[in-house]
């Protein structure tokens, strides 16, 4: 059999180990953490930075495709690794998914739109952002950022010099608010060969910049906006020759749908697919990556609803289980810590 290696060890490659062992694939994970909710599911593991070359060198050669279920490694890493074994995405993917302002030109280069934004790399620029976009809006690290840290509102010009302190005065981007009706994302897999297809949207719902729950069908009305972002998804992962799964997240407004950010990997808007769609997201990844023709993408259900546990949220699980329909998912985290996420619960009806 082949050995799939995977660059991140959290619960997003622990889920995709578990579709790949189901493939009769092995998987070998190289994360640097010392917990890696992956690793209790895999083959092999090695723990290293990612810029660490003789472990990658060694890595490669023992695996016959590379994937990631974090995007922020080095995009040099991954170019080191791209030349020695096939790598899904490839390190331009993950170049441009990695930094919020090459993210966004690339999208709005494709005829997308998102929210106004600007680059701000000093106080100054941030300052000149403010009075051309206006406020309230998001000052955003360009790199790093997940579940909203690395985010502040501003809501009024007196309070720049507070924002760019708490950012760390690390590159940013400065971003209208948007008045959105509803969030969703779009999930699209693509192969090898070129074909795609994409997962019936989430409507999804954040809680301090964080993903709460997610639900399928999103809401009629969200139809058009889906169809019009589903189409501009194709468009990205075409552009990007893209093999995987890649996740779109948009907002949903009076006058159209406009993009946030994107993620080259699984999402976890997306784990819903694993008992709500014929194929899960992280098979299709499987299946991609390996080479193999996608599955159906289709609901297996009316409705499917997917509820993250968030820090202490987990502890319930035995009430949640009291709910027979319950399908629950704990990633095996040893430590609950608020904000982190340690497992969700999907529902089908
Ligand atoms: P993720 O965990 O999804 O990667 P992230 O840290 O990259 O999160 P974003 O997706 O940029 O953060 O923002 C998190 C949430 O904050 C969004 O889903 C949305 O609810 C809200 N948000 C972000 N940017 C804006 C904006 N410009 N206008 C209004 N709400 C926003
Ligand atoms: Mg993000
Ligand atoms: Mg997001």
């Amino acid at each position: 059999g082949s050995t799939i290696g995977i660059l991140g060890g959290g619960q997003l490659g622990r889920m995709l180990a578990l579709a790949a062992a189901n493939m009769g694939y092995r998987v070998h994970i190289f994360a640097p953490e010392t917990e890696l909710p992956a690793a209790d599911v895999s083959a092999a593991v090695t723990r290293a930075a990612y810029t660490d070359h003789a472990a990658l060198e060694a890595f490669a050669a023992a695996v016959d495709v590379v994937t990631v279920e974090f995007e922020n490694v080095d995009a040099e890493s991954l170019a080191f690794l791209e030349a020695r074994v096939p790598t899904r995405p490839g390190a331009r993917a993950l170049r441009i998914a990695q930094d919020r302002l090459v993210e966004k030109d690339f999208f709005t280069g494709l005829g997308g739109r998102a929210a106004p934004y600007r680059a701000v790399s000093s106080r100054a620029e941030l300052e000149t952002a403010v009075r051309e976009i206006g406020t309230p809006g998001i000052l955003k690290t360009r790199r790093f950022g997940y579940d909203g840290k690395g985010q502040v509102r501003i809501d009024a010009d007196t309070m720049l010099d507070a924002a760019w302190t708490d950012i760390g005065e690390n590159p940013s981007i400065y971003e209208g608010f948007v008045r959105f009706d509803a969030e969703f994302s779009i999930l699209l897999a693509r192969a090898t060969d070129g074909s795609s297809a994409v997962y019936q949207a989430p409507r999804n719902t954040h809680a301090n910049g964080i993903l709460v729950l997610s639900e399928i069908p999103a809401p009629a009305a969200l139809s058009a906006h889906i169809e019009a972002a589903a189409a501009m998804a194709r468009k990205v992962a075409d552009a990007l020759d893209y093999v995987g799964l890649l996740t779109l997240e948009f907002f949903a407004c009076a006058d159209g749908p406009v993009f946030n950010e994107m993620a080259p990997r699984v999402h976890n808007s997306g784990h819903w697919t694993i008992e709500g769609a014929h194929t899960s997201q992280f098979e299709n990844h499987i299946r991609a990556i390996c080479g193999l023709p996608l599955g159906e993408t289709g609901l297996s259900a009316h409705a499917v609803r997917m509820k993250n546990l968030i820090g202490e949220d987990a502890n319930d699980w035995a009430a949640i289980l009291a709910d027979p329909r319950a399908h629950l998912h704990l990633y095996g985290k040893s430590e609950v810590k608020p904000g982190r996420k340690m497992g969700h619960v999907t529902w089908l009806e």
